[in-house]
């Protein structure tokens, strides 16, 4: 070791070299949820049945984990083209979770000076992946009631031209659905890639999936993540076969691990499974929000997710409230103008989502 080497401490040398928009943040904060009732990140609340979880254990039994994956992850892209109905001729590439599909579509877009382009509030790790890329973000207020005002958006692309746009498709965290007519506005006027992130398709009435061939600059991005696969880490990105191999270029040679590889074909196949558990989600959805609705003080917003959100006269004290309860939910307050005093409210099993509005009106 030389004398400059010995006589610096760590935090010396962090500060000489690490970029200070990075030591400027602080890291994501992943809440603790042992023994909650966890109503805070759209997991699926279900279990699997016996006989489900019984072939993926043997699926994972199988598993050559001294080998590295299949680096084409081959099958589970098989596995998803028959679950989507989806033509070889369409591009697919697949993340470890779709947030490593974010992070790979920026990077690859990022050009010194280039812009990326979302409405907010919305889901906060495109603008996080923005910075880490170096591009540069704009926001584009979302009206009150949370409706994309289309024509700042349009005003804001003709200004900035974006090379990128995110589009949450129901938006997180307010949980609408844009008008369908607006966003092909956008793709009509955006001069770069329109990202449309289907995280909540499973519990939406629309989706642009189908509309790939249409639109030359259009990539549909979804995960399984809430459909009952948070654990596995697994999206995947569809667009015209141009957009996915650049993509391609950037992802990481053995990005999906083998156990994922192997168990998410398993569940995929579990069709009337999957579209069962969404069923009940989705009607549940309406029972919990229609009871939200009968608490006084609480604002319910409409939702095409597997979450609700709700505006109430005290949210840090709700929140807190309901955690002493043993209740997890998401806390918006603080994050952003139009989120004041509000909570998102992950939909849980009945028996949960019970449990969420016996507290609640003791709260409210
Ligand atoms: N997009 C949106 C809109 C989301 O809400 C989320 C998860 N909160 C993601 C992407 C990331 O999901 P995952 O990495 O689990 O696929």
């Amino acid at each position: 070791m030389n004398d400059r080497a010995a006589a610096l401490a760590p935090a010396a040398y962090v500060a000489a070299v690490v970029r200070p928009e990075i030591r400027a943040l602080s890291a994501y904060r992943v809440a603790k949820a042992q023994g909650m009732i966890k109503l805070d990140a759209m997991e699926n609340p279900f279990a699997l049945p016996e006989a489900v979880r019984a072939k993926i254990a043997a699926a994972a039994a199988a598993v050559p984990v001294n080998r590295y994956p299949d680096g084409g992850a081959d099958v589970v892209k098989a596995a998803l083209r028959r679950s989507l109905g989806l033509p070889d001729t369409t591009g697919l590439i697949l993340g470890n979770g779709s947030d490593e599909l974010i992070a790979i579509i920026t990077v690859a877009l990022a050009k010194p000076g280039s812009v990326m382009l979302a409405p907010e509030p919305t889901f906060v790790m495109y603008r996080m992946n923005a910075l880490y890329a170096g591009m540069r973000f704009v926001g584009v207020p979302l009206r009150p009631g949370f409706a994309l005002d289309v024509d700042a958006m349009l005003a804001a692309i003709v200004l900035h031209r974006p090379a990128l746009i995110f589009l949450a498709y129901p938006n997180n965290p307010t949980g609408n659905l844009f008008s369908a007519a607006d966003i092909e506005r956008i793709l009509a006027t955006a001069p770069g890639l329109v990202v449309v992130d289907e995280a909540y398709y499973a519990f939406a009435d629309s989706s642009f999936l189908p509309r790939i061939a249409e639109f030359a600059n259009l990539l549909v991005l979804r995960t399984v993540s809430k459909i009952g696969m948070a654990g596995l880490r697994l999206g995947y990105a569809v667009a015209a076969p141009e957009w996915t191999a650049e993509l391609d270029k950037v992802r990481p040679p053995y990005n999906l691990n083998a156990l994922t590889q192997a168990v998410a074909p398993v569940l995929l196949a579990e069709s009337a499974l999957l579209a069962e558990q969404a069923a009940v989600l989705r009607s549940e959805r309406g029972r919990l929000a229609g009871a939200l609705a009968g608490i006084a003080g609480v604002t319910v917003y409409p939702t095409q997710t597997n979450f609700v959100l709700v505006r109430v006269a005290d949210a840090p004290r709700v929140f807190e409230g309901l955690h002493a309860a043993g209740i997890l939910v998401k806390s918006l307050h603080g994050g952003h103008p139009l989120l004041e005093n509000c909570l998102r409210i992950t939909v849980g099993t009945p028996a949960e989502n019970d449990a969420l509005l016996a507290a609640l009106a003791r709260l409210c």
